[in-house]
């Protein structure tokens, strides 16, 4: 459901800063499975779910459960002209740790096995409290972590990392997949189950109290127009002071009017990862050794082998992720900032579908990081057939990870200012007309 475009009363329901266009909206009271939306931009303002503490609990303890199947045993088996290798899921980060790549094997450690487990417990932890009646400790602190840590979790993307690395050997080898792989593929469903359930907002509740209305807001206005602005942590609007700085009332988490110095930094990542994409581009990302015979490999040669053998969805698959998603987003978030200089900005809505797409599709890229990392741990049969990682790979995850930095940094409520707001709302601050 949508909710009706706001009429300015002081409604005794919460009103919502959409926290990506900036508009006060009223929410109404909603019932499980209903979610209302923004009326600008479309972005979700509040959701509900039945029986969210359960479902999160039972969801996230199978998780966890698989992931911890998914370590012990074989994870891929491969054979080789005669010679046998079984890797567990560790050896994929292990490997690059031997070959000196720890900034590689810190990433992939930690985007698909510590962080997911952190975010799972964390999940255990505050949802039980609700179920057993107990209060949790530094309940306030987990909830923003927990918020904190969603886009970077990237068990999705490894696993589809996995089955293209399969593609790229299977004419060399014969591939068996063992238990850990498929309770690590039990475990991302579990894992993208227990996001989709979660009700933020009844969380919120249960943390830090019921949403409660602020006295002087008023919905079919911008946060900015009021000085106010949504949490981007539990979505309470809140008042800022004078400098246009405050603190969540229900997470106590730090609020600016606008995400500090966002274009600033926004541009700076974006110019660091355009340095970094020309070696991510030029340099091997790994180099295949078949019997004394050395070939380094990039990113684009990789593609271009994939569709010389004959497996173009999965070359066009690496194309897109590797090559076309990286510079889309450099250059879709560079226009977007440049457009934020505009004065009076056009077509809000149309940028605004584009930044949500950059958000979204950014990590994604990270494909064939992952796809080097399990190569170069299958692949070690001496000078029978050895992958070893190139510094490119270095450089493109650099590129991956600023690039979803930079969308980060980048507040899309400055899409939807208009530069008039700021000096009314000064004017309306300085003398306030105190009718509410
Ligand atoms: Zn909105
Ligand atoms: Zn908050």
């Amino acid at each position: 459901m949508t909710v009706s475009h706001p009429i300015a009363t002081s409604s005794p329901l919460p009103l919502r800063a959409c926290t990506e266009c900036d508009l006060v909206s009223e929410v109404p009271r909603l019932s499980p499975g209903e979610a209302a939306h923004c009326p600008r931009c479309h972005h979700v303002l509040a959701q509900r779910h039945n029986k969210p503490a359960t479902h999160v609990v039972a969801y996230a303890l199978s998780a966890l459960i698989a992931l911890g199947l998914a370590l012990p045993f074989t994870f891929i088996s491969f054979e080789a002209r005669g010679v046998k290798r079984a890797m567990g899921l560790s050896e994929a980060a292990n490997t690059l740790l031997q070959q000196h790549y720890e900034a590689l094997s810190f990433l992939i450690w930690w985007g698909i096995i510590i962080l997911p487990a952190i975010y799972l417990s964390v999940s255990i932890y505050l949802h039980l409290g609700p179920l057993w009646n107990y209060t949790p400790v530094a309940r306030r602190g987990f909830g923003r972590l927990l918020k904190r840590m969603e886009p970077w979790m990237m068990a999705d993307v490894f696993l589809i990392g996995v089955l293209v690395s399969m593609v790229k050997i299977l004419a060399l080898a014969e591939i068996g997949f063992g238990v850990s792989f498929w309770a690590y593929a039990a475990f991302v469903i579990l894992m993208l189950k227990t996001t989709r359930v979660m009700d933020h907002d009844w969380l919120w509740t249960f943390i830090g109290g019921p949403d409660r209305p602020l006295r002087h807001a008023r919905a079919g206005r911008t946060g900015r127009q009021q000085n106010m602005t949504g949490c981007p942590v539990c979505y309470t609007l809140n008042e800022l002071d004078s400098d246009q700085r405050g603190h969540c009332r229900r997470c106590s988490g730090a609020l600016r009017l606008r995400k500090y110095r966002s274009l600033q930094t926004t541009l700076a990542l974006l110019v660091t990862s355009i340095i970094l994409y020309i070696p991510a581009m030029t340099l091997p990302i790994m180099t295949v050794t078949t019997l004394g015979d050395s070939s380094p490999q990039t990113v684009i040669a990789g593609v271009m082998h994939l569709w010389g053998s004959g497996d173009w969805p999965i070359a066009l698959i690496i194309f897109v992720a590797s090559v076309v998603i990286p510079i889309a987003k450099i250059l879709a978030l560079g226009w977007l900032s440049w457009k934020v200089w505009r004065p009076y900005p056009s077509r809000p809505l149309l940028r605004h579908r584009l930044y949500s797409m950059t958000e979204l599709i950014g990590r994604w890229s990270m494909i064939d990081v992952f796809v080097v990392a399990l190569l170069v741990a299958l692949v070690r049969l001496g000078s029978v057939m050895s992958i070893y990682p190139g510094l490119g790979v270095i450089a493109f995850a650099g590129v991956v990870i600023l690039t979803m930095l930079a969308a980060i940094c980048f507040d899309p409520r400055l899409l939807w200012d208009n530069p008039r707001d700021q000096q009314d709302s000064v004017n309306e601050f300085v003398a306030p007309t105190g009718t509410s």
